[in-house]
Formats: structure tokens, sequence, C-alpha cells
């Protein structure tokens, strides 16, 4: 493990299985299983036509939704970003991983698909999508601008981004536990190009009012509006699907 900035540490998972990461689509996910209390190793299910099957004996790995940030197919080297935002299992293994520790990934998956012809981009996230704008950044052409909001704690968590796109970066730092408001604010105040893909990750319940705003305030047709509840306060391993469309 090693830290990019305080709060968000990168974790180089490597291994002969990890054949296939490439074709990962930008804001893309994978499955990662950590190991239980107690454990060197996480328990693994079997998969069947039903889905994931686990043994009865022995205890459940912890699952969480992570991105692959980068993948090295000469290396076999997968780069996973962790915010370590306090007290849940992933953010405290990452806390404490070192070299040879064990996990699992399966993945990857999503049904994010880069519109190549789309000019502007307008992106909005909290800390735990940091990875995600990157593999975004890092796939938009150098035709395209992308205008893009992070909301953090403060100074510390900010981090820089490459890719060839035409890119500014906001960054707001958070009034405390008010999770997603420096993005609502931010999406009452833009001003998003006709035409503009809008892509959102942050809390669940903050990315349901920002979309709430983008669609019915702003007028942005859904086609173009992609928006992610990449955790939702109060609740352990928030489902990975949780796109706001209910
Ligand atoms: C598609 C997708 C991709 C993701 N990619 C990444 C990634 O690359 N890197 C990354 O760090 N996270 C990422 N996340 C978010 C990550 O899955 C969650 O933060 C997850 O809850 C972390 O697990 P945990 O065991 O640390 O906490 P949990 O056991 O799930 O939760 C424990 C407590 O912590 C709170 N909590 C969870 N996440 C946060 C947070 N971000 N800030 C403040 N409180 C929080 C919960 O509300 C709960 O009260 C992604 C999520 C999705 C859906």
């Amino acid at each position: 493990m090693s830290a990019i900035v305080p709060r968000l540490v990168s974790v180089i998972v490597t291994g002969d299985e990890l054949d296939g990461f490439t074709d990962a689509a930008p804001t893309s996910h994978l499955k990662v299983f950590l190991p239980a209390d107690g454990q060197d190793e996480p328990n693994l299910p079997r998969y069947t036509p039903d889905g994931a099957v686990f043994a009865d004996e022995g205890p459940r790995p912890v699952v969480r939704t992570y991105t692959p940030r980068r993948y090295d197919p000469a290396t076999k080297a997968l780069e996973i970003q962790f915010l370590l935002h306090g007290e849940g299992p992933a953010s405290e293994w990452a806390r404490r991983a070192k070299p040879g520790d064990k996990l699992a990934v399966g993945g990857p998956g999503g049904r994010f698909s880069l519109e190549p012809a789309a000019g502007h981009w307008w992106l909005a996230a909290d800390e735990s999508a940091i990875p995600a704008v990157g593999t975004l950044l890092d796939a938009l052409p150098e035709t395209a601008v992308a205008d893009v909001h992070i909301e953090v704690d403060g100074p510390d968590d900010e981090i820089e981004f490459a890719g060839p796109a035409k890119t500014t970066v906001t960054w707001h730092h958070r009034r405390p536990g008010a999770f997603g408001a420096e993005l609502a604010g931010a999406a009452a105040a833009a001003v998003i190009a006709d035409g503009a893909r809008v892509w959102v990750a942050c809390e669940a319940a903050a990315m349901r009012d920002i979309r709430r705003h983008l669609l019915r305030e702003r007028g942005i047709p859904a086609a173009q509006l992609v928006t992610r509840g990449y955790w939702r306060a109060g609740e352990q391993n928030h489902p990975d699907h949780d796109y706001g469309e209910d």
C-alpha cells in the first residue's frame, strides 16, 4: 500500500488470474473480496448458474465495490485506490495493507460506455469516485472539454489528474458531515453545454438530489446523464448498481 494523499491509498494487486482486465471500461467496477476477521485470505464462493454460493462452514469474506484504476498487462498489476473514510472493514483493511496480503477480485462490471463524439463533459464526484474520475479523464480524447467538480474533506485530499482532454478541476471543501452539499451547489451553479455528457458519483442521497435537479430543473435529457450512488450514509456495502433511476 502507498499513500497518494493521506486519505487515498493505492494497492497494487498481482496474480496470473488477472488476465482480461485490459478490457475494463472507464468507471467500471470490480468486487473486492477481503479476509474476514482472523483470516489471512478470503473464503471464496463457488459460482453456479444461480449465482455465487458460499460454503456453510467458515466465515464469509468482506465483499465491497471498487474501481479498477489501471491495469498493466505486461506485469499483470492491477491498481485499486482505497479511500480511508473511517470505520468500514475495506477502508480499515487498506489502511493496514502490506506486501503479501491476500485478497481476491471479481469483474470488471458496469454498463458505462464512452461516447467518443461528446465534446463536453460535466463531472461531479466525491473522494470515493476520484479513481473513477481518473479512469474517465484517461479515456477522454484531446478534443473533449471536461468541467470536473470534486468534493473532499479539505486541501490534503486534492490530487493531480492527467489525461489528454481540456480539463478544469474545481475542488470543493465539505462542511463537516454535509456529504454532497457542495456538489449540489456546483450543479445548481453550473453552465452545462447543450449536449454535454454528465457523470455524477457520490453519496446516494446526495446523488438523487443532484439527479433530480439536473433532470427536472435543468431539463438535461436522461440519456445524457449517468448518476451513481457510490455509498450511502449509515449503510454498509451499498449496492454497485445504484443509478438513482428509482
Ligand atoms: C461502482 C463503485 C465504484 C467504487 N469505487 C471506489 C474506489 O475506487 N475507491 C473507494 O475508496 N471507494 C469506491 N467505492 C465506494 C466504496 O464501495 C464504499 O465506500 C464502501 O462502502 C467502502 O466499504 P467499507 O467496508 O470501507 O465501508 P462499509 O462497511 O460499506 O460502510 C461502513 C460505514 O462507512 C460509511 N461509508 C462508506 N463509504 C464512505 C465514504 N466514502 N465516505 C464516508 N463514509 C463512508 C457507510 O455509510 C457506513 O456507515 C465505489 C463504489 C461503487 C458503487
